[in-house]
């Protein structure tokens, strides 16, 4: 049986394939282990990699495993799941960035919160590029006004998009979403202003990470390829 750190490894090694069939360097491409529903004592074995970037998708789960993980290795914390307003406070003090911005009033809410704290907080603006009507992230339509009001924030600090396509068993079937979120990413990466500007492509999880990275995906979130299967 394989270890935490070995898959981990395992994982890195994969993306440093997939990046070079692209004809692109693996160090663009950042690995996001998404710990969700993981403990913090499981997670504790990563520490021996050196630095990782984790991810989780509640607030309430992170403020139980990062304080109970601050001493115990060079984590940084990323929010990849659905943030609502009344929790914008709390994840700014939780997280280094945050991958799932999806209007503009939780931009100017994150904003707020990161002038009080006198921090700067770089974002993804988080696309439902299939049009799905049960998932979060912002129409393709929306992105205009995200972009606009991007250009406004002095603490918040736009850096690209994500998505979290459809799940579907081939990976060459969830190519076009990767590809269009791309696309979209180049259609508006001209009209940013201020601070903002979009570079980063945040997409590809267990199933589907090699396609994301031939599309361009500089993170990817990867969970169950690391610490197995999730329960519920
Ligand atoms: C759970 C989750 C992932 C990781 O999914 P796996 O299929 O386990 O790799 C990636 N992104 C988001 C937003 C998630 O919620």
């Amino acid at each position: 049986m394989s270890t935490l750190c070995e898959r981990y490894r395992d994982v890195m090694e994969r993306i440093a394939r997939a990046a070079r069939a692209a004809g692109r360097a693996p160090e663009s491409v950042r690995l996001v282990a998404v710990s969700k529903t993981v403990a913090a004592d499981a997670i504790r074995e990563l520490a021996a990699l050196g630095p990782v970037i984790l991810g989780e998708n509640r607030v309430q789960e992170a403020a139980e495993k990062i304080p109970a993980l601050a001493a115990g290795g060079a984590f940084t914390w990323h929010l990849v799941g659905h943030l609502q307003g009344n929790k914008a406070r709390r994840a700014v003090e939780l997280f280094a960035m945050i991958h799932s911005v999806d209007s503009v009033a939780l931009l100017h809410r994150l904003e707020t919160c990161c002038r009080e704290t006198g921090r700067t907080l770089p974002v993804l603006i988080e696309v439902n590029v299939a049009g799905e009507a049960a998932k979060s992230g912002c129409r393709p339509e929306a992105l205009p006004a995200l972009v606009e009001a991007a250009g406004e924030l002095a603490h918040v600090r736009v850096e690209g998009l994500m998505a979290v396509p459809p799940f579907l068993d081939d990976p060459e079937a969830v190519r076009p979403y990767f590809r269009e979120l791309r696309r979209l990413r180049d259609a508006w990466a001209g009209r940013c202003r201020g601070a903002a500007r979009l570079e980063e492509l945040s997409m590809g999880m267990t199933n589907d990470f090699e396609a994301a990275i031939a599309e361009g995906a500089t993170y990817v979130r990867v969970g169950t390829a690391i610490f197995g299967p999730r329960n519920g």
